[in-house]
């Protein structure tokens, strides 16, 4: 049984992808990093380039999440590369899902659940 806790995030993997345009800048088809948690992951040895980068960060926290089924969020999957000049698209695709704990991932303390209201606001006066 998970810890009371815990929550799920997925892991994602970005790819590069072609489209009908030639690409500009330095990625490639097949170039990838993953997301786990708050940790991204490159290939020994390869780069990615920065501004395609910035432009991934915001959406990858969403994307981590459980998201409605009917919300463009779960089933868009390709971003283009914000130079309009570079044909790259860049997917992201959910590998796994992951359990993390609030304890571990932050300061914070979760609310607590065992406090009781007072008897009047209970009864509704
Ligand atoms: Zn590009």
């Amino acid at each position: 049984m998970p810890a009371r806790d815990s929550f799920l995030l997925y892991d994602l993997r970005v790819e590069v992808i072609a489209s009908d345009t030639p690409m500009v800048c330095n990625h490639q088809v097949g170039d990838a990093f993953e997301l786990s948690g708050e940790n991204l992951s490159f290939p020994p040895g390869r780069t990615f380039p920065l501004y395609p980068l910035a432009a991934l960060l915001p959406l990858l926290p969403a994307k981590q999440r459980e998201t409605h089924p009917n919300d463009w969020m779960t089933t868009d999957t390709d971003i283009a590369c914000p130079d309009p000049n570079c044909g790259g698209r860049f997917r992201i695709t959910r590998l796994r899902r992951r359990r993390f704990r609030h304890g571990q991932t932050t300061r914070v303390p979760l609310p607590s659940t065992t406090r009781r209201r007072p008897a009047a606001r209970r009864a509704g006066r």
